[in-house]
């Protein structure tokens, strides 16, 4: 069986302890490889080797920095066809959209980031004839970058790209349930010639290697993206340390639906927006508020379209929907569901697993799932499913939609449907949310600030904020009589 191996200091290694875990083929439930299940020790041995890079990286001309980055970048795009199986075997995902998207996504992010650093100036505040100021930005250090599982070499890349660009050395962990693609990234790094140490790659548990990053004395910064109860420990940890912390965490996003919007586009960008990647993009709109005027036409179209999204092998080019990722994950997307029928909530269509022939016959699918009649204040409407199940919920006034919008403890992504010019604005400023969407959803500009609000997270990754986390600003005073 395939063995993934950690990238330490330039070379593929086993872990110390010569302990493995399964990993899972969500498509057919079977393990088909093993996974490092690394520990404290292994995090050490990738923090040494970060540490001795640093110096070297750090000074690296920019420039040649750069050239490493999109070097890498080049090495993606020429693999696209390997790493996007590669990703769709391991998360379940269509690999259409691996090949669309994930792939093409992190080959963009060491690109941007690549670029971006060419271009990434500090600033001078001058005090007339008095002073000069000019504030240096410094690489931190090693940087921790923790990532999930749902858009793995696209979420992991979105880290390291400006880490690296920055002129930190990384340790990084992704998920130990989508492994391959970081593993596959990291012959490709050895490929492109990257000095050892600069890029470490540690497999393993959150509880074992990612709690050895974030707790590691050496490392002073972490950027993480996953659940939010992981960033609230992660939080609690890394605080009493005075570490610098980028947390991108759960979402709970709200789809608003005017009468007054474009109903075509609207329909097919919701399908989207609800049920892509399976619903397991933190940027899903997984609450579905509908002027009352067109709820039962909205609602009975909208069905109509989810029970023709073809459930499916993640291979086949025909597949809307694939595995969820784990069997773990589609339990509990089955509890929210049956909690939806507690609470009051009445199934339109899906709800259930869905039975594939053959090898996939124990692969985790499940249907599509629309549900109405729920409170927008109960367990279901407030709490992250994170799987193919929305809510549809009408409302009559724009303040009610708003209210409702903004009534859980999560603010990342929001999505507006209206032609009203003036109706977008006043919602765009009011929803508390990180991003907003008019009209549209997932369009993304890597230049402009991505992240949440309240339990969302904290901080901003994208564009030069990412680099700017990734750095120290110092600032230098000078005299000038
Ligand atoms: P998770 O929190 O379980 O795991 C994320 C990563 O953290 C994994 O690599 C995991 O091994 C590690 N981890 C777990 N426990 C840890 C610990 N104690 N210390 C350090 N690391 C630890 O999340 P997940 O299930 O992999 O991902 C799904 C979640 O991620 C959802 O809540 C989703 O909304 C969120 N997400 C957010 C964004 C965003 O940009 N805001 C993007 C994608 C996913």
């Amino acid at each position: 069986m395939q063995k993934i191996l950690n990238y330490i200091n330039g070379v593929l290694v086993e872990p110390q302890s010569n302990t493995w875990l399964d990993n899972y083929k969500p498509s057919t439930g079977k393990v088909y490889a093993l996974i490092p299940d690394s520990d404290a020790n292994d995090v050490e041995a990738a923090h040494v080797a970060a540490k001795a890079a640093f110096a070297d990286w750090s000074q690296l001309p920019k420039e040649k920095r750069s050239a490493y980055l999109l070097k890498i970048a080049q090495l993606i795009d020429l693999n696209l066809d390997k790493l996007a199986l590669a990703e769709s075997i391991d998360n379940g995902k269509p690999l259409k959209l691996a090949k669309t998207v994930d792939i093409p996504r992190a080959a963009a992010n060491f690109h941007f980031y690549g670029t971006a650093i060419l271009h990434y100036a500090s600033e001078a505040h001058s005090m007339e004839d008095t002073a000069i100021n000019y504030t240096l930005r410094q690489p931190v250090g090693v940087a921790g970058c923790i990532s999930p599982w749902n858009l793995p070499l696209y979420l992991f890349s979105w880290k390291v790209a400006p880490a690296l660009a920055a002129g930190c050395t990384v340790v990084a962990k992704p998920s130990e349930i989508t492994p391959m693609t970081a593993y596959l990234l990291s012959e490709l790094c050895i490929e492109a010639g990257l000095p050892k140490g600069v890029f470490n790659i540690v497999h393993g548990l959150g509880p074992k290697v990612g709690n050895a990053i974030v707790s590691h004395p050496g490392i002073p910064l972490v950027s993480f993206t996953g659940g939010t109860a992981t960033g609230k420990q992660i939080a609690s940890i890394a605080a009493p340390l005075f570490k610098k912390l980028s947390l991108e965490l759960g979402g709970k996003n709200a789809n608003l639906i005017f009468a007054d919007c474009d109903y075509e586009k609207m329909m097919s960008t919701t399908l989207q927006s609800s049920f892509a990647n399976q619903g397991q993009i933190c940027l899903c709109g997984s609450r579905l508020f509908i002027e009352r005027s067109i709820y039962e036409k909205f609602k009975t179209d909208f069905v109509s379209r989810v029970n023709a999204l073809k459930v499916g092998e993640p291979l086949e080019e025909t597949t809307k929907i694939g595995a969820v990722v784990s069997l773990a994950h589609q339990e509990k997307i089955l509890s929210y569901i049956a909690l939806a029928q507690q609470e009051g909530g009445t199934v339109l269509t899906g709800g259930h697993k869905v039975e594939l022939d053959g090898e996939h016959s124990q692969g985790y699918y499940i249907a599509p799932t629309v549900i109405e009649g729920l409170a927008y204040d109960c367990r279901t409407n407030q709490e992250e499913i994170f799987g193919p199940v929305v809510t549809l919920t009408p409302f009559d006034t724009e303040e009610e939609a708003l209210a409702m919008a903004n009534s859980t403890p999560y603010g990342l992504a929001s999505i507006v449907w209206t032609e009203q010019l003036t109706r977008a604005h006043r919602l765009a400023n009011q929803i508390h949310a990180g991003i907003v969407w008019i009209n549209c959803w997932l369009l993304r500009d890597l230049r402009t600030p991505f992240g949440g609000v309240k339990a969302s997270g904290v901080g901003r990754e994208g564009g030069f904020e990412a680099l700017d986390f990734f750095t120290e600003p110092k600032n230098v005073c000078i005299k000038l009589k």
